[in-house]
This record gives C-alpha cells, sequence and structure tokens, in this order.
C-alpha cells in the first residue's frame, strides 16, 4: 500500500531498528515506546487488521512471535509482557497495517491498561454470547 508507514519501513524507504525479520514478519522497535523495549510484529503482507488475514497465513505469521517474545524478556531484563493488537480505529489503531504491540513489563512498573470491567445485567451474557456464536 502506497502510503502505509509500515509498508515503507518494510521496503527500507523508512529507517527503523530491526530486530528480527523472515518472509512473513518483521519486527522492530516501536518509536514511541510504552516501556523500553516496546516492539511491533509486523505482518510483511498488507492486511488492515486481524479479521482480514487467511487463518493459514495467521498460523505462519505468529510462528515466530514466541521467538520475538522469549528475545525481549531477556533482552530488556523484563519479567513478563502484554501483546496488544488493535482493529480498528475506534480501538486505538492508527496504522491500519496488522501488528502486535509486545510490551516489556516488570513488577510495580508505569505501564498502566485503562480497563474499567463491567457487570453483564440478568440475561446479558447469554444474549452476546448467543449473538456472537450465531456469527460463527
Ligand atoms: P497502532 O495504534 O496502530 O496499534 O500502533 C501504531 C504504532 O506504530 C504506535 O505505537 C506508534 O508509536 C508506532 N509508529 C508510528 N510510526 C512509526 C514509525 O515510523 N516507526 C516506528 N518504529 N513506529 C511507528
Ligand atoms: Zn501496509
Amino acid at each position: 500500500m502506497p502510503d502505509c508507514i509500515f509498508c515503507k519501513i518494510i521496503k527500507g524507504e523508512i529507517p527503523a531498528a530491526k530486530l528480527y525479520e523472515d518472509e512473513r514478519c518483521i519486527a522492530i522497535l516501536d518509536i514511541n515506546p510504552i516501556a523500553l523495549g516496546h516492539t511491533l510484529f509486523i505482518s510483511r503482507s498488507h492486511y488492515a487488521t486481524l479479521a482480514d488475514i487467511p487463518e493459514k497465513e495467521l498460523g505462519l505469521l505468529t510462528e515466530k512471535l514466541p521467538r520475538v517474545c522469549r528475545a525481549i524478556v531477556k533482552g530488556t531484563g523484563s519479567e513478563g509482557f502484554n501483546i496488544i493488537e488493535n482493529n480498528g480505529r475506534c480501538s486505538g489503531q492508527i496504522i491500519p497495517h496488522l501488528h502486535f504491540h509486545i510490551i516489556p513489563r516488570r513488577a510495580n512498573d508505569e505501564v498502566r491498561f485503562n480497563w474499567s470491567p463491567r457487570v453483564y445485567q440478568k440475561d446479558e451474557m447469554s444474549r452476546v454470547a448467543q449473538a456472537i456464536t450465531d456469527c460463527l
């Protein structure tokens, strides 16, 4: 995609701190990390979101994800990590090219996710579950 930042990084038109690449993916440091070592694990093929990639291709794409995560944990001396994958503008996706954020974590770090858990009302849970399973 001509105007896609990640396609440009993949083509080498924009520089990036590259950690890993193969025929399916490229892993680079995020330019504005929320923790040092915050990495973007990017599909080499341009798909806007996770919902757009064929299932088998996603399997191949994520094959090396555990290896990259282990290297990030070891290399940054962290204790764990979050994987975040935004889909659509409403979810916070800025670059519509499939990618996973890998965020190194340690106890008492300053990374915060602003989740506000809610409670299902009566019958709401089964209605929601049914509506989704009807679409599978
Ligand atoms: P999204 O919100 O789409 O899931 O995340 C896009 C991420 O790409 C952001 O965390 C942002 O900091 C990162 N980013 C945007 N432009 C560049 C760039 O030119 N180089 C790198 N390395 N990261 C970028
Ligand atoms: Zn792209």
